[in-house]
């Protein structure tokens, strides 16, 4: 750990419950490259909610974070800056294939989660793609998909390029984000889930964010993340 991620992790969570409080902790406090840094400012992001205060610490040291916060609460910041950082720490770019894939319950959470990291990652020397399926032809989202970094997908639209498109390769995969865990259970993605999750690689960095920590959940948990490693956090909008 460096010594600014040292000072951070030790600090206290924010006392503060309102998202973005005025005198909240700053994004611009955190060991964030200066990519992320300008996009965060041209997103106008600059006091952490607190899951975001809660979990990015953890992400940055490399853990996997289980966190669980209302709706509303700024969970895709949460994941999205650790895993741009992770990516630029390791000098992912362009021609390095797929680094990090978030899975996303529905077409429409995952545009809005595209949107932020259009922002949010502007500035990184980083390709990203939404594979949602819809009116997009397959086989144009195909060659897509294989020289993409940053993937935002829904599951069944995923798992078919997973096991039908040639030279789509997710063993170097770095980052997995599974977004709105709770939604993706109850929309009974369960054994989509299972079998995206064979194609991906062991080693890896994953970060489930829930809005309610259900059994199912939990189950998710234990078959997705490092149980080595993970953080569990839980934050409140009141
Ligand atoms: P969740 O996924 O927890 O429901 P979102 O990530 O969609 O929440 O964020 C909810 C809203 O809060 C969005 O409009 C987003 O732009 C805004 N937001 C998130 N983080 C911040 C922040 N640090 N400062 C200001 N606004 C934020
Ligand atoms: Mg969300």
């Amino acid at each position: 750990l460096t010594q600014l991620e040292q000072r951070v992790l030790n600090e206290a969570p924010p006392k503060g419950t309102q998202a973005a409080a005025a005198g909240g902790r700053q994004f611009s406090q955190l060991p964030l490259s200066r990519r992320t840094l300008q996009g965060l400012e041209s997103g106008k992001f600059d006091s952490m909610t607190e899951i975001q205060a809660a979990s990015i610490p953890h992400a940055l040291a490399g853990r996997d974070v289980l966190g669980a916060a209302s709706t509303g609460s700024g969970k895709t910041l949460a994941f999205l800056v650790p895993l741009l950082e992770k990516l630029h720490r390791m000098r992912w770019t362009f021609g390095d294939g797929l680094g990090a894939l978030v899975v996303s319950p529905t077409r429409e959470l995952a545009l809005q989660i595209f949107e932020v990291l259009r922002v949010v990652g502007g500035k990184h020397l980083l390709s990203a793609g939404l594979i949602v399926g819809g009116k997009r032809d397959f086989t144009e989202e195909q060659a897509m998909v294989s020289a993409t970094n940053i993937l935002i997908a829904t599951p069944g639209r995923l798992l078919q390029h997973l096991e039908q498109t040639p030279g789509f390769d997710a063993s170097q995969l770095q980052v997995l984000v599974l977004d709105e865990a709770d939604r993706l259970l109850d929309m009974g993605f369960r054994e989509q889930l299972n079998s995206v999750l064979t194609y991906l690689p062991l080693q890896r960095q994953t970060m489930l964010f829930s809005a309610t920590q259900t059994r199912s959940v939990k189950d998710l948990a234990r078959l997705s993340l490092n149980r080595d490693t993970v953080e569990y956090i839980s934050a409140q909008l009141v």
